[in-house]
C-alpha cells in the first residue's frame, strides 16, 4: 500500500498542471494514468494554441442557413452522426439553450478571467520545466476567402481589441509578407497575444518531468478501479501497489464520467471530436504561423512533427469508430492553400474535446463527497487553460483565497 495526500487521475495537460500547483504548495502528490507517459490522449493531438486571445467560447451557431447546411453535414468544420442523434440530441439542445446571446455573455464574462492569465500561467511553468524552446510567441493568423467572412472577422477583431488584444489587420499583400506561400486569401486578423507550442504532448511531458524531478510520483493505474476506501480516504489501483489518498482530482478530460457517474453525479459532459493529420510542406515551403482557414473550419499548425491539419468538430459517440471525413473535405481546400505534400502519419489521430453545454469547465469539490475534486471539461481550450485551472484548483484546495471567484465552474451548476 502507498500513500499520499492527493492522487491526481489523469495525466493530461490538466492534470500535469494541477500536479505542479499542488506540488509546489507542500502536497505530496501522485499522478496516475494508464499511460506511462504524460499528454497521450487529447493532449497529444491539439493544435497547440494557448489562445489568448480567445474570450469567448465556442458557441452554437445561431444563422438559420448555417444551421440548415450543418443538417445535411454540408460543411466542413462540423460533422455528426445521424446514428448517434437520439444520443446527443438533448446535449445539442442544452447547448444551443447556453448559446443564447443573454447567457452566452455571462459564460464570456466568467471564461475571461482564465483566459486572460493563461499565457502568464503557461509560461511560468513552461520556465520551470526548461521547455522554452518549444513556445512561440508569434500569434496566430485567421484567414477570410470572402468580402463576408472578412468583414465580419475584422469586425470581431475590432470588438476584441476592447479588451487590450493586439489584433493587425491585414489585406492579401500585407498577409504575403508574414506568409509568402499562402494562396486564395482576401485578408486576415493576426492575434499577436496567441501564443502555440510546437509539440504539445512534448510540454505536458515535460511539466510530467519537472513534477517527478521536485520528487512527485507518476504511476500507472485504471482510475475506473477507484474506491472509497474504510477511513475516509480514496484508495486507486496502480502497476505497482494500491494508493491510499485524501484526496482525489478527477482530470481524465473526456473520460472525467468514468468516476462520477458510477457516484451518482449527472453532470451534462459530451465529447466534440477532432482529427488531425501531419503533412510534408512541398519544395521547402514554410509556415510561420497557425493559421485558421475561418471560411472551412480548419487549423494548419507549424508542428515538429510537420504541418498539422486539425479539424473541427465531430458529434458522435465517444467512443464510435473513427470517420475522418472533415480531413477528407478539408485536405484539398487546404492543398489549395498551402503547399502541403505527402500525408506523414499511417492514419488520422482522433481525439475528444471534454465539453460542458456552457463551455466552461468544471472545477472545484465534490457536493456529496468529502476530499473528491474535480477539474475537467475544458472544452476546446484545455491546452490553453490547464496551468490556470490548476492553480485554481489548488488554491480551492489548499484554502488559498482564489485569484478569481471559483462559482461559475462550480460543479452543482447544472
Ligand atoms: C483537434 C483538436 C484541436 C484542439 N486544439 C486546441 C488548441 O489549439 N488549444 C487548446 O487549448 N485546446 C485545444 N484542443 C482541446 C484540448 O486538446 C483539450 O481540451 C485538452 O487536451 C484536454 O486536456 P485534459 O488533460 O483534460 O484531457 P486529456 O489530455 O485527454 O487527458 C486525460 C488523461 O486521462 C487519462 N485517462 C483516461 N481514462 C483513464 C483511466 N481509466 N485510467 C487512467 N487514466 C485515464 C488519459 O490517458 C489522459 O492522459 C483541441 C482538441 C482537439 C480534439
Amino acid at each position: 500500500m502507498q500513500h499520499a495526500d492527493v492522487a491526481i487521475l489523469g495525466a493530461g495537460m490538466v492534470g500535469v498542471s494541477a500536479a505542479l500547483h499542488l506540488q509546489t504548495r507542500g502536497r505530496d502528490v501522485v499522478l496516475i494514468d494508464r499511460h506511462g507517459a504524460a499528454g497521450l490522449e487529447t493532449s497529444f493531438g491539439n493544435a497547440g494554441l494557448i489562445e489568448r486571445a480567445s474570450i469567448s467560447p465556442y458557441l452554437f451557431p445561431r444563422d438559420p442557413w448555417k444551421l440548415l447546411r450543418y443538417a445535411f453535414n454540408l460543411l466542413p468544420e462540423a460533422h455528426y452522426h445521424l446514428s448517434a442523434l437520439p444520443h446527443i440530441a438533448p446535449w445539442l439542445w442544452r447547448y444551443h439553450q447556453e448559446s443564447a446571446p443573454e447567457r452566452a455573455a455571462k459564460h464570456e464574462a466568467a471564461l475571461r478571467p482564465l483566459i486572460e492569465r493563461c499565457l502568464d500561467e503557461h509560461e511560468a511553468l513552461i520556465e520551470l520545466a526548461g521547455a522554452g524552446e518549444l513556445l512561440r510567441k508569434t500569434g496566430w493568423i485567421k484567414l477570410y476567402r470572402s468580402e463576408k467572412t472578412l468583414k465580419a472577422g475584422l469586425a470581431e477583431a475590432e470588438r476584441l481589441r476592447a479588451f487590450g488584444l493586439r489584433v493587425d489587420a491585414l489585406d492579401a499583400r500585407a498577409l504575403a509578407e508574414r506568409e509568402p506561400e499562402l494562396s486564395n486569401v482576401l485578408g486576415a486578423a493576426h492575434y499577436l497575444d496567441t501564443a502555440s507550442v510546437a509539440d504539445p504532448s512534448r510540454l505536458a511531458q515535460a511539466f510530467a518531468d519537472l513534477f517527478v524531478a521536485r520528487g512527485g510520483r507518476f504511476l500507472i493505474g485504471d482510475a475506473r478501479g477507484f474506491e472509497a476506501a474504510q477511513d475516509g480516504r480514496w484508495s486507486v489501483p496502480t502497476n505497482d501497489s494500491p494508493l491510499l489518498a485524501r484526496d482525489l482530482v478527477v482530470a481524465l478530460g473526456p473520460w472525467s464520467d468514468a468516476i462520477f457517474r458510477p457516484l451518482g453525479y449527472d453532470m451534462p459532459l459530451a465529447v466534440k471530436r477532432g482529427y488531425h493529420m501531419h503533412y510534408a510542406a512541398m519544395g521547402g515551403a514554410r509556415l510561420a504561423h497557425p493559421v485558421l482557414d475561418a471560411d472551412h473550419g480548419y487549423v494548419l499548425a507549424p508542428m515538429t512533427q510537420g504541418i498539422r491539419l486539425t479539424t473541427g468538430a465531430e458529434f458522435a459517440r465517444p467512443d464510435a469508430p473513427p470517420t475522418p471525413v472533415q480531413l477528407d473535405q478539408t485536405e484539398p481546400i487546404a492543398r489549395a492553400l498551402f503547399p502541403l505534400g505527402e500525408r506523414l502519419d499511417a492514419r488520422p489521430w482522433l481525439g475528444r474535446r471534454p465539453c460542458l453545454p456552457d463551455m466552461l469547465p468544471v472545477i472545484g469539490k465534490a457536493p456529496r463527497h468529502a476530499g473528491l475534486w474535480f477539474d475537467f471539461g475544458h472544452q476546446h481550450h484545455g491546452f490553453t487553460l490547464g496551468p490556470v485551472t490548476g492553480r485554481l484548483l489548488a488554491e480551492l484546495m489548499t484554502g488559498e483565497e482564489p485569484f478569481t471567484d471559483p462559482a461559475p465552474y462550480r460543479p452543482d451548476r447544472f
